[in-house]
């Protein structure tokens, strides 16, 4: 006999993870079915950034949901710690987002006025509270409320913590497809066995271009690969994230720094390239020289799911199936993955949603709707 279940959930990556865990939550029966190991797709590549104010220049219902996003993660740190005892390593410590003329200082200074949030340090305050940045800087805008935490540990708390909360969770298990049965339910067949699910939701990022076909959702979703490094050293002595021209350095709480990330549109090799690797170092030596003496301790690469418009499908199916989509997280999905969770929740519960989010992120948008 199938098994039964109430949501069916589709990829064991961040976002798929936080939503079976807001709906264990609620005592909803939930099935994870994971290809591979739970978190290893684009979020074992992440760095962690929770970049609402240094990732998005609009203060649309994006920006908005991207705040909303941030600030849960102080209360799961606390809530996940409880339930899983696993440390999400949620660092607070604010970003630096670096300007290396005064063209960069004053485009810089222009977003101090329109974000409240930000402020703009001159050169001297950097170096004082950053010493081991290059001595050429011309200043920085300081973002305080853009901290980091472990993406895969925060995968594995959601995970462990839903599957304590009664979700069934299984590894090595994909989902080949997705069919309706004659009872309106909807059968997840994998090289297992079958499920029988009341609700199924698409969670699993770049490859969820397999299911819109499969579903004749017409909705783009491509690979833009990340390749990053990370190097310890003792001469570097950083509190908080710096950014520069598309590359950061992460100081993660075990003394390593994380360096990233190339975007290579079009790619799904996940091998990082000597090339990727080396325009990463030629980036990050101009505004911290000491880079050069550092120990290289790993590189590795991930797929960032690109949706048509660089936003999230967050909704239900255009035709009202009860099969709902969460992917397309792109460079964010770490900073999104709480609220995006809570949405797919609200919408399988049929609880109150926020008009503005259901709009930016529908599928039926602009460059999404259905084939048939
Ligand atoms: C280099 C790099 C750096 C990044 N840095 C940041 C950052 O600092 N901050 C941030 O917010 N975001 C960052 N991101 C983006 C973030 O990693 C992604 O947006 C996020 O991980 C997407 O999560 P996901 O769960 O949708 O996808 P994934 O983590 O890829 O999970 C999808 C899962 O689905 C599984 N799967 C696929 N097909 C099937 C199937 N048929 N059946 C069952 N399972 C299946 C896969 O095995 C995979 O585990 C970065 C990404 C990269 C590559």
């Amino acid at each position: 006999m199938k098994k039964h279940f109430d949501v069916g959930i589709i990829g064991g990556g961040i976002i798929g993870q936080s939503i079976a865990y807001h709906l264990a939550k609620e005592g909803v029966s939930v099935l994870v079915l994971e290809s591979h190991k739970i978190g290893t797709g684009a979020t074992s590549a992440a760095a962690g950034m929770l970049g609402a104010n240094s990732e998005l220049e609009n203060n649309d219902a994006f920006f908005q949901f991207a705040k909303e996003s941030q600030r849960s993660y102080h209360i799961l740190r606390d809530e996940l710690s409880e339930l899983s005892n696993i440390n999400i390593q949620l660092v607070d410590n604010g970003m630096y987002k670096l300007a290396m003329t005064e063209t960069e200082a004053e485009s810089l200074k222009a977003v101090v006025k329109k974000h409240e949030t930000v402020e703009w340090h001159p050169k001297e305050v950097v170096l004082e509270r950053e010493p081991t940045l290059s001595s050429l800087i011309k200043g920085a805008l300081y973002i305080p409320e853009d901290g980091h935490v472990s993406p895969t540990h925060v995968c594995a708390a959601f995970s462990k913590s839903a599957s304590l909360l009664g979700a069934t969770i299984l590894e090595h298990t994909p989902v080949h497809s997705i069919t309706k049965t004659a009872t309106n339910e909807y059968e997840l067949s994998t090289p297992v066995t079958d499920f029988i699910c009341n609700h199924v939701v698409v969670a699993n990022g770049v490859w969820s271009g397999y299911f819109f076909k499969q579903l004749g959702i017409n909705a783009g979703m491509k690979p833009v690969k990340g390749e990053c490094l990370s190097v310890k050293s003792n001469e570097i002595n950083l509190e908080r994230t710096i950014f520069y021209d598309h590359c950061y350095i992460v100081p993660k709480g075990d003394g390593r720094f994380v360096i990233g990330a190339t975007m290579v549109e079009d790619d799904w090799n996940i091998v990082p390239t000597i090339g990727g690797i080396q325009s990463l170092i030629d980036k990050i030596k101009p505004i911290m020289p000491s880079i050069s003496s550092a120990q290289l301790i790993d590189t590795w690469a991930g797929l960032r799911p690109q949706s048509d418009d660089g936003r999230p499908y967050i909704g239900q199916h255009p035709e009202g199936e009860k099969i709902y989509f969460a992917t397309g997280h792109y460079r964010n999905g770490i900073l999104l993955a709480p609220r995006t969770g809570m949405m797919v929740r609200d919408l399988i519960l049929n609880k109150q949603q926020n008009e503005d989010y259901m709009n930016a992120f529908s599928l039926t948008r602009k460059h999404a709707q259905t084939m048939r």
